[in-house]
């Protein structure tokens, strides 16, 4: 028998660069699942539909949610975004391992439905870096970035619904960090029970 994939869920404020983090583990993981996410805001420059995210209308995000093809979904600074239910149930279903980088709301319907996923929370090394993140990234108006910063006081007190929590100082070490957890929960024992099962089946009769 083969241990199940892991579902990895990486969330946390806006400009705790979990994207960066997703990124460096796509590279160092090539065979890991990366759910594209819909969403109903408006491509950055330099994104691709199906790539970065499936951009959508509104209505095809509602008819969507109501045909129950998101396994989450919400809304994010006056946005939807959602996780595409088959392709992640596929995937795990072939015992792939899948990441979801999705905001606390979405984090906390997945643990909800997928409580042996892993729940990993990335923060910044402080309000100041994070403000700073954000302008630098210069990806979104004045309007937005405020709205971003507001929100991510009261995010971070979700730290405590995840399993762990992964300052993201400098990203490579951070990514490093979110490896070493991923070891770990292989061998937790939930996941690997069945090799005792395995050891006790090969035992000659005495
Ligand atoms: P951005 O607009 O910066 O790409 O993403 C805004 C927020 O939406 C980020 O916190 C990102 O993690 C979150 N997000 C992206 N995809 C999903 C998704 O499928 N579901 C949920 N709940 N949040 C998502």
């Amino acid at each position: 028998m083969k241990p199940k994939g892991l579902l990895l869920v990486l969330s946390g404020p806006s400009g705790a660069g979990k994207g960066t983090i997703c990124q460096m583990l796509r590279n160092k993981l090539p065979d890991i699942g990366y759910s594209v996410s819909v969403t109903t805001r408006a491509p950055r420059e330099g994104e691709v539909d199906g790539v970065n995210y499936f951009f959508k209308t509104v209505e095809e995000v509602k008819t969507m949610i109501a045909a129950g093809g998101l396994l989450e979904y919400a809304e994010v600074y006056g946005n939807y975004y959602g996780t595409p239910r088959d392709y992640v149930m596929e995937l795990l279903e072939q015992g792939k391992d899948v990441i979801l980088e999705i905001d606390i709301q979405g984090a906390l319907q997945i643990k909800k439905r997928f409580p042996d996923g892993v729940f990993v929370f990335i923060v910044p090394p402080s309000l100041d870096e994070l403000s700073s993140r954000i302008y630098k990234r210069g990806t979104d108006s004045e309007e937005v970035i405020k709205k971003r910063l507001a929100s991510a006081t009261g995010e971070l007190a979700y730290a405590s619904e995840y399993d762990y929590i992964i300052v993201n100082d400098i990203a490579e070490k951070a990514t490093e960090k979110v490896l070493t957890v991923m070891e770990a929960e292989r061998y937790r024992a939930a996941r690997t029970y069945f090799i005792i099962d395995e050891i006790c089946h090969c035992r000659k009769e005495d």
